[in-house]
């Protein structure tokens, strides 16, 4: 996952919708009685839940010896502080907190917590978001002399072309909701760069997804007749939702991890291993519930 370049091709938004925070917890979607997948291990739970009713000293105890998820180093880099994108940006959000934030939420949902025996998050040491007037939206890289410093470049042209069409209500969400998929992209696994870009793309959005953060223009279960399964971006962060609450809360997390243990994605393997199943049946069986969601198909 070093050193690859992920670019974002966010569509522009054509609707206004009501204000979302810029970066709130994520709330868990699963569903209540999901089908156990082959393999799939009791995660354990949550230390912070243990040593209830012991008293304050001890939960205080507690919390200090609590392994937590290493903070990266943050950085903002502007190069023009006279550009429009960036009086728009730096009116609108905290990047301190924005980006923060935004950090534990996607270390929270693809790693769960510092003590998870079954995940492993990546050694992400520092991010540097820089803002520069460029083309595109988004990307993500890693550092010229070392990948576990990542660099994030985002469109000041973006920002100060394409937010005037997002009420001001939004922006924090759109600014907030782009940097995370981004941030994603610091933190996710790709089977050592043999995993599909749509996948890749789609894990990123899922996490938006569950931060709340879903732009007003993605719609559950907008799905052509021939649409492969990895179209990525919100299409696949779709697919990936109907797992996770098919399969049970901790599905994309397992898939992240498979992505880390794998040294070369093989389709059929990976997901029989994961999910008992091929990926294209998968797809066909979350294709045949969206039509049965008769038009209801909006999350
Ligand atoms: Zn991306």
């Amino acid at each position: 996952m070093s050193t690859m370049t992920i670019r974002s091709q966010i569509p522009t938004e054509t609707s206004p919708a009501v204000a979302a925070p810029s970066a709130v917890p994520a709330q868990s979607t699963a569903a209540p009685d999901p089908e156990p997948a082959p393999g799939s291990q009791e995660e354990e739970h949550d230390l912070e839940h243990q040593g209830q009713g012991q008293g304050k000293d001890r939960h205080d105890d507690h919390d200090r010896d609590t392994p937590k998820f290493p903070h990266p180093k943050l950085r903002l880099e502007i190069r023009d502080l006279n550009h429009p994108g960036t009086i728009k940006f730096l009116g609108a959000v905290n990047a301190s907190t924005l980006l923060s934030d935004a950090v534990k939420n996607v270390q929270r949902l693809l790693y769960r917590s510092a003590a998870d025996k079954h995940t492993t998050c990546p050694p992400t040491r520092s991010v540097t978001v820089i803002l520069r007037d460029m083309g595109g939206v988004a990307y993500t890289t890693g550092s010229d002399l070392d990948s576990d410093h990542k660099e994030i470049h985002f469109s000041l042209s973006y920002i100060a072309s394409h937010i005037p069409s997002t009420p001001p209500s939004r922006l924090p969400a759109e600014l907030t909701g782009i940097l995370t998929h981004e941030l994603v992209h610091c933190y996710q696994w790709d089977a050592h760069g043999t995993a599909p870009g749509g996948l890749i793309e789609g894990i990123a959005d899922w996490v938006r997804l569950n931060c709340d953060l879903r732009p007003p223009h993605w719609k559950r279960g907008e799905i052509k007749i021939d649409d492969p399964w990895d179209k990525g971006y919100q299409h696949t962060a779709y697919f990936l939702q109907y797992l996770e609450e098919r399969f049970g809360e901790g599905t994309v997390r397992r898939i992240n991890e498979g992505l880390r243990s794998t040294w070369e994605y093989e389709a059929k393997g990976f997901w029989v291993r994961l999910l008992g199943k091929e990926v294209e049946e998968l797809w066909g069986e979350y294709c045949g519930s969206v039509r049965g969601d008769d038009g209801k198909g909006t999350a």
